[in-house]
């Protein structure tokens, strides 16, 4: 791709190219070459397709989250660079859904069920070039994601949510949060203290929030953020939106709504690398409800990335209504193309096993399924509820958008930004 246009300079144009007689290099041409001799690609026997079983009854309650962001900058300098952050998390039930018509939704019909049954958080995070309260920007954005997590329109729901995870409250137990780095020392700090909000390091005695427990600012500089900082902050309150449902619940003690409820997720359920500390709270907690005997149905659903671009190709030999769950080895060889490593795919970021499920001709997808405790056995029995969560996605199929969800394409509705304020408007107020 040609560079960009700058301020001064006109953008490279792809036509300069044309003299460096590209198409004369052998190597270039027997690149092409290969290109256009390629097969559509083999569809080898080795995914596994089993019929998907029936016999239950499709969960009544459905939650589904999203998010979105929008990062804007200055046009002059100084360069300044502000992101915009959106999640939401909607309630249906299956009877307003059979009430829609699946092709053209009325959107009165739609604005109701939003309206009635949505709730949403916003946020903005300082990326570049703006100082608060005379902070450095690495000390206002920790500030920020502290605050933003208490939200009170949302009455710092997701904030106990995080509590509840961080400190494995259905355990009973007074645990400790899990050891993180700290942001000012960098030492590795044991962990917070049961319930508490802040602390002080053991190392440099420098203040600590329990938000830095998820670790922010180990990709952040002094006086700078990446985008990718926004990125994760909306990735972590679209979980703890989820969790936020299943922790209202449990904590009331309505074991028999829980379980009659299906929470699902637009994305994997996978928290990244420095990102990943939850994780193994999440997956004690699946365990742990698990171990009582007390169903939580909860789906992720991808539609961009490896495993759905290596789905869209199995997918057209596998029968319809079929399933199949690649194993750690599968996923290696033949979606990863990775050589044998000493930790098994998903083992510290997951907090759920994949599996590809095709429904019919326009529906085929890629989902997470929790499974307690990792494990990277492929068998259909590790996932938690699987038959019940599989019963209730037929009648939520979108008749719009092939390999879609109902419940994701509205709360990615609510979620996102551009139906909101315009970005012409963000950038009106950011500019101030
Ligand atoms: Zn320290």
């Amino acid at each position: 791709m040609p560079y960009q246009g700058g301020k001064r300079l006109s953008g490279e144009k792809a036509s300069k190219l044309g003299h460096l007689d590209v198409v004369n290099s052998a190597l270039v041409n027997e690149l092409i070459e290969q290109f256009e001799d390629q097969e559509p690609a083999q569809v080898e026997s080795l995914a596994n397709w089993e019929a998907i079983p029936n016999g239950e009854t499709p969960l009544r309650l459905i939650f589904a989250v999203d998010g979105s962001k929008q990062t804007i900058r200055s046009d002059f300098p100084p360069y300044k660079e502000l992101s915009f952050i959106k999640t939401a998390l909607l309630r249906l039930d299956q009877h307003a859904i059979e009430k829609l018509d699946p092709v053209a939704p009325h959107p009165m019909a739609l604005r109701d069920i939003m309206s009635d049954s949505a709730m949403y958080h916003a946020t903005v995070l300082p990326l570049k070039g703006l100082s608060i309260n005379g902070q450095s920007n690495y000390d206002a954005v920790r500030r920020i994601i502290f605050d933003s997590l208490q939200d009170q329109s949302l009455n710092a729901e997701p904030y106990k949510t995080l509590k509840w995870l961080a400190y494995e409250k259905w355990s009973g137990q007074q645990k400790s949060s899990p050891s993180f780095g700290c942001p000012h020392c960098e030492k590795d700090i044991g962990g917070l203290s049961f319930d508490q909000d802040e602390g002080a390091c053991e190392h440099c005695g420098g203040h600590l929030y329990l938000t830095d427990m998820i670790g922010f600012h180990l990709e952040m500089s002094e006086d700078a953020a990446p985008e990718s900082v926004a990125t994760a902050y909306m990735l972590i309150h679209e979980t703890l939106l989820l969790f936020t449902g299943i922790r209202f619940f449990w904590e009331a003690k309505k074991y028999s709504v829980l379980s009659n409820a299906l929470f699902i997720k637009d994305g994997p359920l996978f928290l990244k690398g420095q990102y990943s500390k939850l994780v193994i709270p999440i997956r004690n907690f699946f365990d742990f409800a698990k171990q009582k005997g007390i169903s939580v149905h909860v789906v992720g659903q991808e539609k961009t990335g490896a495993f759905f671009d290596h789905l869209e190709i199995i997918a057209r030999n596998a029968p319809n209504n079929s399933l199949f769950a690649p194993s750690n080895e599968y996923i290696r060889k033949e979606i990863q193309h990775r050589p044998e490593r000493a930790e098994p795919y998903g083992s510290r970021t997951n907090y759920g096993n994949k599996l590809f499920v095709k429904f019919d001709e326009y529906h085929h997808l890629v989902l997470s399924i929790p499974t307690g405790h990792y494990t990277d056995t492929d068998s259909l029995d590790v996932f938690l509820s699987l038959n019940r969560i599989l019963v209730s996605l037929p009648p939520i199929l979108s008749h719009r958008h092939e390999c879609a969800l109902v419940p994701v394409e509205l709360a990615n509705g609510v979620a996102s930004l551009s139906s909101y304020p315009s970005a012409a408007i963000l950038k009106v107020f950011a500019d101030i």
